[in-house]
């Protein structure tokens, strides 16, 4: 069966007391999403690394199977909306061949989504983005990154690619320049770029040009509505009342940047527990079909 879902019954960015920062069972996820009038939640808890690198934000390593285990048995138990099973991972090249071998192929969940939220500060530490210097090396090593994500062919979309305007907070040639090489990259890789909900929930930030969010960055997505690239847009939830309160929000500053969002379709797999999901442009038919 094949179903096609309007942007505003989907949220596929879900966090829950299992990345140590966010709060909640995912069975109160899956209540407040019933609630929330959602046809389709996507889990996407910080996914762990082999070698337990940025474990202080992220699900611990021993904690992968019964997270997987408990999507799974939901996934059994609830017949109102589709749950999907994904993990929201921190892209850096080193690290594909343990997605792809490890997370993608053995484990088979049904998306993979990425961003980049620390940088090496160059004194062997990894800084989360928003305590960086504004300096234009960091702003290039995160468009590096950020491109090697959506090149890569592992995931499913990009999360808040314009999160360096948290530490970047000019809006000058040099983030043109960077926020153009992420848009072109992602229309040429045809991956759906992220509006960030849990960014419209964060305080505002003092920057040069005024007050404004960390991100969603308004200007870096009045660039991409110039481009034929995919918009998504998610909450990013990280407690249970938020996996679609908000999302009136995001649609608002969506149309506002003048970018439309794409529908989500979802195929259940015959034989099996998996789903194929795709961020589908928004001029396709948004309407439930079964085929
Ligand atoms: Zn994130
Ligand atoms: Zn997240």
């Amino acid at each position: 069966m094949v179903q096609i879902f309007p942007p505003e019954r989907v949220n596929l960015h879900t966090h829950s007391w299992y990345c140590g920062h966010g709060v909640g069972e995912l069975s109160e996820y899956v209540i407040a999403a019933e609630q929330q009038g959602l046809d389709v939640l996507g889990f996407s808890e910080h996914c762990p690394l082999p070698d337990h690198r940025w474990s202080s934000s992220r699900m611990e390593f021993d904690l992968l199977e019964s997270y997987f285990e408990e999507c799974r048995s939901l996934q059994r138990s609830v017949d109102s909306l589709q749950i999907l099973i994904g993990l929201e991972c921190d892209f850096y090249p080193e690290y594909a061949t343990w997605y792809r071998e490890f997370i993608l192929e053995k484990q088979k969940v049904d998306f993979l989504c990425f961003g980049v939220h620390f940088l090496p500060n160059g004194f062997g530490k990894d800084v989360y983005l928003k305590h960086l210097p504004q300096e234009k090396r960091f702003l290039h090593k995160y468009t590096d990154l950020y491109t090697a994500g959506l090149s890569s062919g592992l995931f499913l979309f990009g999360v808040h690619p314009d999160l360096f305007a948290s530490f970047y907070t000019s809006w000058d040639a040099e983030a043109i320049a960077c926020s153009k090489e992420i848009i072109e990259c992602a229309v040429t890789y045809n991956i759906p770029l992220e509006i960030n909900g849990n960014g419209l929930r964060k305080s505002m930030i003092d920057t040069p040009a005024g007050r404004r969010h960390q991100y969603p960055l308004q200007e870096f997505w009045e660039l991409a509505a110039t481009y034929p690239v995919l918009v998504t847009t998610n909450s990013d939830a990280h407690q249970p009342n938020e996996v679609n309160q908000w999302q009136w929000e995001s649609f608002a500053f969506a149309n506002k940047c003048g970018v439309e969002l794409c529908s989500c379709e979802v195929k259940n797999q015959k034989n099996s527990n998996l789903h194929e999901v795709a961020l589908l442009p928004p001029q396709e038919e948004r309407k439930v079909s079964n085929k």
